[in-house]
């Protein structure tokens, strides 16, 4: 009989124990202040995001989603435009570019990392393309140099989705600040979490920057003069004074979660039917989510055998986007893509998930692809 606790995907307890007196007292001063929208912490979080980051501006939004759909628009993207990007990702990256009535082109994958080939993008060019849309998937930056070229030689826009990868980096430098500008999410799970909905666009462009914030208050120009159709997407003020206090502890939170990853390498790197993450050379990931790809047609039975133990396990994603109903009809043929919504699992991983606990899990794994 099996009398082990039960083990989430994710566990947020421990890092909101840690941090309940400042987080208790941020969220009151919001609340006595009686300032809720755009005030002085999210004026703050800006600031001290831009410095983590290591770029001149940033602009607090309510979303990931606000701020891909945003930084699309501050960068002139809308229709008769392509976007090239990954069918391997979260529905939103693609849903903001048919948002601002542009066209998704989606590209094949690196199988090893699972974020968008270069010489796929490269491919996909047409006299239409104005951007790209690179996500860092799973919190391994995306291979940005080619693009960074391609961008160069074509005279496009890098938008990155960083939604993933908060903290992550690609030859030193923190992913969020080499495209043109780059989307956030704070939504609970990811990296770095708000207690709700919440999101950010950073960038080293005034221009950028200063569309941003219209565009997140209804476009408006003045006060009550609108000089185009915006959104109300401000980040608010509780999220904010939030964010601040979590803010500090992204780094090491990745690093804990670096440690749970090299724990389930450990367990699983020489099991025969799993393949562990890669990390490139030149690359610190940042494991939003550690994941394994099974083959053989075995992930089925795996994914039962966690569950029979109490251990959970998702599969980002079972659908490449170019599947789903809002960019069909098309006649894509994405065989990595494909392969890998078929084949990949995700684990349990959160900073403080034990080694042990790891370690039980891989054994799990291993014992399952046995039979
Ligand atoms: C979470 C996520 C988003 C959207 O962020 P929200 O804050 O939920 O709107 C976009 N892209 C990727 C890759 C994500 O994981």
């Amino acid at each position: 009989m099996n009398v082990a606790k039960p083990v989430p995907m994710l566990d947020l307890k421990p890092q909101l124990e840690g941090l309940r007196e400042p987080l208790e007292k941020a969220l009151l001063e919001v609340l006595r202040s009686g300032h809720f929208i755009l005030g002085p912490n999210v004026a703050a979080f800006e600031r001290e995001f831009a410095e983590f980051l290591g770029v001149a501006d940033t602009v607090g939004l309510a979303s990931g989603t606000d701020a891909l759909v945003i930084g699309l628009r501050t960068l002139g993207i809308g229709p008769n435009d392509e976007v090239i990007t990954t069918p391997f990702t979260f529905f939103a990256t693609a849903e903001a570019i048919l948002a601002v009535g542009a066209t998704p082109v989606f590209v094949d994958i690196d199988p090893e990392t699972y974020c968008i080939d270069p010489a796929a993008v490269e491919r996909a060019i047409t006299p239409r393309t104005r951007a790209l849309l690179p996500v860092h998937l799973f919190g391994h930056p995306a291979e940005l140099d080619p693009l960074l070229a391609l961008a160069d030689a074509h005279g496009l826009e890098i938008l990155e989705d960083v939604a993933q990868a908060a903290g992550a980096t690609y030859r030193g430098r923190k992913v969020g600040t080499f495209g043109a500008a780059s989307a956030f999410s704070f939504y609970p799970s990811k990296n770095l979490g708000a207690l709700g909905d919440a999101g950010l666009l950073a960038t080293d462009r005034p221009d950028v920057a200063a569309h941003a914030r219209r565009l997140r208050t209804h476009g408006q120009e003045g006060r009550y003069m609108h000089t185009e159709v915006g959104y109300t997407a401000r980040l608010d003020e509780i999220q904010a004074a939030l964010l601040r206090v979590k803010l500090p502890h992204v780094d090491p939170w990745n690093a804990g979660r670096r440690r749970v990853a090299e724990a389930y390498d450990k367990a699983l790197r020489d099991v025969r039917g799993v393949t562990v993450p890669t990390t490139r050379p030149g690359n610190v990931h940042a494991f939003h989510q550690y994941t394994i790809r099974i083959g053989d047609g075995k992930r089925e039975s795996v994914v039962e055998a966690l569950a029979s133990a109490g251990i959970a396990s998702v599969v980002y994603y079972p659908h490449p986007l170019h599947r789903m109903r809002p960019f069909q009809p098309n006649d894509y043929s994405l065989p990595e893509a494909e392969r890998a919504a078929s084949e990949v699992l995700s684990l349990p991983l959160w900073p403080e998930l034990p080694d042990d606990t790891a370690a039980h899990i891989g054994a799990v794994i291993a014992s399952a692809l046995r039979v």
